[in-house]
């Protein structure tokens, strides 16, 4: 190996992109592409949110454009990767992080609800991930990068989150899947599994009155006694986006505070 151990985390000359990129962790994901070189698709439903983030990296001198697009829906995911690979010229790096998260109880809760969070949160990452991929396969080198959950490992407490909680698992089993299928096409696929974190998503459930009694409990149970930074997440995913981790395909990294080792 003749280059140094930090020129691997570089991604000068990368191409990515990154859904959910408006805002949160997909936000601060985009940020941490660009600063180590990539240049970045910000990929949101909210096309706003997504040219705010441009914005903010256009100042810090990364290349990056914004493309609005529903991950839920085949067509439109094909159309924003051709749009990506014109734009960019190739596509090494695909971060699919977009997500929701709702609470509510499994005995009363609508199916409609169920189906939502399932269609968002994981039939999207495979509709993403082999779109991506079949745009990796002709260079024969790629990095996809998954936003799993610490409750995809376990079924956090006391609040009820039954779809959330099968959709991340779900990530993580397609994330060793695909990793297992694409390893001879030269693709990585892995995943981040990020404990609470500061972002709008986490807000808004805070912002409820049992979010707000659930908030002391979560510190209580998180061994570094606080919630994650969105930064917090940044060197994972640069690790995963590198060559760095060319000999890492199906593995997880949780980066939770010490929550899940309780
Ligand atoms: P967030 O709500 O701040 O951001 C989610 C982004 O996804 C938004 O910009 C939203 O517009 C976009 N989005 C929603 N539906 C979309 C769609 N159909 N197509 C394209 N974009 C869409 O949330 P966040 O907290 O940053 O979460 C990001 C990811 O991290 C999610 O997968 C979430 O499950 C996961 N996660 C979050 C936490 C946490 O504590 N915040 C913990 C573990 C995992």
């Amino acid at each position: 190996m003749d280059k140094p151990v930090l020129e691997r985390f570089s991604l000068e000359g990368k191409s990515s992109l990154v859904t959910g990129g408006g805002s949160g962790i997909g936000k601060a994901y985009c940020h941490a592409l660009g600063e180590a070189g990539a240049s970045v698709a910000v990929v949101d439903i909210n096309l706003e949110a997504a040219e705010g983030t441009v914005a903010e990296l256009e100042a810090k001198g990364i290349t990056a454009i914004a493309i609005r697009c529903d991950v839920t829906d085949e067509q439109d995911v094909e159309r924003m990767v051709n749009q990506v690979i014109e734009t960019f010229g190739s596509l090494t790096i695909g971060v699919n992080n977009a997500g929701m998260g709702i609470w509510s109880d499994a005995l009363e809760m609508e199916f409609g609800m169920w189906r939502k969070t399932l269609s968002l949160n994981l039939d999207a990452v495979f509709l993403c991930s082999r779109i991506e991929a079949r745009a990796m396969k002709k260079p024969g080198y790629g990095k996809i990068i998954n936003t799993a959950s610490m409750s995809g490992h376990i079924s956090n407490t006391p609040q009820k989150q039954v779809a959330y909680n099968a959709s991340k698992a779900g990530v993580l089993h397609l994330t060793r899947s695909l990793a297992a299928e694409w390893a001879p096409l030269g693709i990585r696929v892995n995943s981040i599994s990020p404990g609470y974190t500061k972002t709008d998503l986490v807000d808004k459930l805070l912002e409820t009155p049992e979010g707000k009694a659930m908030e002391p409990l979560w510190l209580s149970m998180t061994p570094m006694g606080r919630m994650a930074l969105t930064e917090d997440l940044q060197g994972a995913l640069v690790y995963l986006a590198s060559e760095a981790s060319d000999f890492t395909t199906g593995a997880d990294i949780v980066v939770d505070g010490g929550y899940c080792v309780w």
